[in-house]
């Protein structure tokens, strides 16, 4: 097993280990809670509460009467609760990159970048706050004057995933909290400590009690989720998650009609034309690909290499990838850490084998590494993919880089698009035609073209076809919770 030292945390008072209801630390009124382990060490982290339907409900209801005053606030006076979140996270960065890295197992660096991005979202919707401006429309029925005012919706159900423990939660709460809704959160199973530490940071913060509560669940996750969704007091449910799990949530937010923000899962194809500077695709690949051992929602999955340049690439990536050092998050020189639970280690396996078998060459990797955990893959890179295998019609979510050869455009536009997701897709080229014309063929929601990076707090971020709707992050963020009220004065 994987040497892992936790390094305390500065201040030791962020570990909470209850749910956050009403300005409050809680347990479940049934006393029970579920274990949450390291995914490096299966070593135990501590225990959350296994909320019910009735545990849930009371938190709803702190979040209803929150509403009635957090609703009227100025938009100013939300921005300054907001960007004093912002300052507490980035002074506690340590400690929060500290727990991501304990919970989900990346490497302590990559932490603390992705808590620099999640404060980042507390400090572009606090400048956002006071500027949902509505409209002054020409009305065309004489005598009357139309204008229109952007209303928060009301109570929002966030269910945020365990991949990026921090940031997939303030791009839910930092708009939410903007436009002047009060939340309930059900933070994800695995890795519930990081979102109690911002909790925290939040109520030092000045966030009034009942503006964002935090229910935790393990066993009882479908309930607490059909709670959310089925309760008429919740007007607005954002999930990001698997499509299973958000068609799921949709079935049930309709017998109350709520409005849906969904970000699901991607299948993103990433494009290099023979055009382009193949050093600076492999770098964009190895990053698109490989961050958070794979497990993003926008990685890379289905890396489309045109022949004249394959071998070219598929040499220098599997170098790159030969260099990686895989290992406990905390360890000095890991760049890659374990995936979340043994599901996913059986689906990256799986994923290898389908290929292998169907004539796919491993040029590194391949196998589990069972002395640094049950929960350790190599990182692997394939060749020869073809568009038979698993891996070309569903997400890995792993550290696998399978490279696809193809040969003109038009054949890796439709190969792109066949996919029934769509959340990213990436090309590397430098024909200033071809970046117009595929940029606009794809179809997914975001395009990088000659980046494998793409996420920033003030780009809207979001899918289409089976990854969702809605955008987050941007000046669009702070519409998925707001309704337009039309208010039409007569006889001028
Ligand atoms: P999942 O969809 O089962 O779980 C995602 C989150 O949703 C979890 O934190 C879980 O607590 C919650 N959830 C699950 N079932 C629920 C329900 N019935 N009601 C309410 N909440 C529920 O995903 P997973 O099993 O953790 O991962 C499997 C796949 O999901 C991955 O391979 C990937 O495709 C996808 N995924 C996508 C993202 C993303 O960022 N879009 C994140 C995590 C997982």
């Amino acid at each position: 097993m994987s040497s892992h030292v936790v390094p305390p945390l500065k201040d030791k008072s962020l570990f909470k280990q209850g749910c956050f209801v009403d300005g409050e630390w809680i347990q479940a009124k049934s006393g029970q809670t579920f274990e949450v382990q390291d995914p490096a060490s299966m070593g135990k982290i501590g225990t959350c509460p296994e909320f019910t339907k009735e545990d849930t409900e009371a938190a709803i209801a702190a979040a209803a009467t929150a509403l009635l005053s957090w609703r009227t606030a100025t938009g100013r006076q939300r921005a300054r609760i907001l960007r004093k979140w912002y300052d507490l996270m980035i002074e506690n960065a340590d400690d929060l990159a500290t727990l991501i890295t304990w919970e989900n197992g990346k490497p302590i660096a990559e932490a603390k970048g992705e808590v620099v991005y999640a404060a980042g979202f507390y400090e572009w919707f606090a400048e956002e706050a006071p500027r949902t401006y509505g409209d002054t429309i020409p009305a065309t029925v004489p005598g009357n004057r139309v204008i229109t005012v952007r209303e928060p919706i009301g109570v929002c159900g966030l269910i945020t995933p365990w991949n990026f423990p921090a940031a997939m939660i303030t791009r839910k709460i930092g708009p939410a909290l903007a436009a002047g809704c009060t939340i309930v959160a059900k933070s994800p199973g695995e890795t519930p400590f990081t979102a109690n530490a911002i909790a925290e940071l939040g109520k030092r913060a000045g966030v009034p009690s009942g503006v964002v509560n935090i229910v935790t669940a393990l066993k009882n996750t479908a309930e607490v989720g059909e709670t959310l969704t089925s309760n008429l007091t919740v007007k607005k449910v954002s999930f990001t998650g698997s499509t299973p799990v958000g068609k799921l949530l949709m079935k049930q937010s309709s017998s109350t009609l709520k409005k849906l923000s969904f970000e699901l899962g991607g299948n993103a194809p990433f494009i290099v034309f023979d055009d382009a500077d193949v050093g600076k695709a492999v770098e964009g690949a190895i990053a698109s690909k490989f961050r958070g051992s794979g497990q993003t929602c926008v990685c890379a999955n289905r890396i489309y290499i045109q022949r004249g340049i394959y071998d070219e690439f598929s040499k220098k990536f599997a170098e790159k990838v030969r260099g990686f050092k895989v290992g406990s998050g905390y360890a000095d020189g890991v760049t890659h850490g374990p995936l979340i639970h043994s599901r996913a280690i059986d689906k990256v396996e799986a994923h290898v084998k389908d290929a292998q078998s169907k004539g796919a060459e491993v040029l590194t990797g391949g196998q589990r590494i069972p002395d640094l955990g049950i929960n350790f893959f190599q990182p692997t890179v394939l060749t020869g993919m073809t568009a038979d295998m698993q891996l070309a019609s569903e997400e890995t979510f792993g550290p696998v880089g399978a490279l696809f050869p193809f040969d003109t455009e038009s054949d890796v536009v439709a190969l792109a698009n066949k996919a029934e997701v769509g959340l990213a897709g990436y090309f590397f080229s430098r024909d200033v035609q071809r970046v117009w014309r595929v940029a606009e063929a794809l179809e997914v929601g975001m395009v990088g073209v000659n980046t494998g990076l793409i996420s920033d707090t003030a780009a809207p971020f979001g899918g289409v076809k089976f990854s969702g709707f809605g955008r987050e992050g941007s000046k669009y963020g702070v519409e998925e919770y707001q309704t337009i009220k039309t208010i039409t004065f007569g006889g001028m």
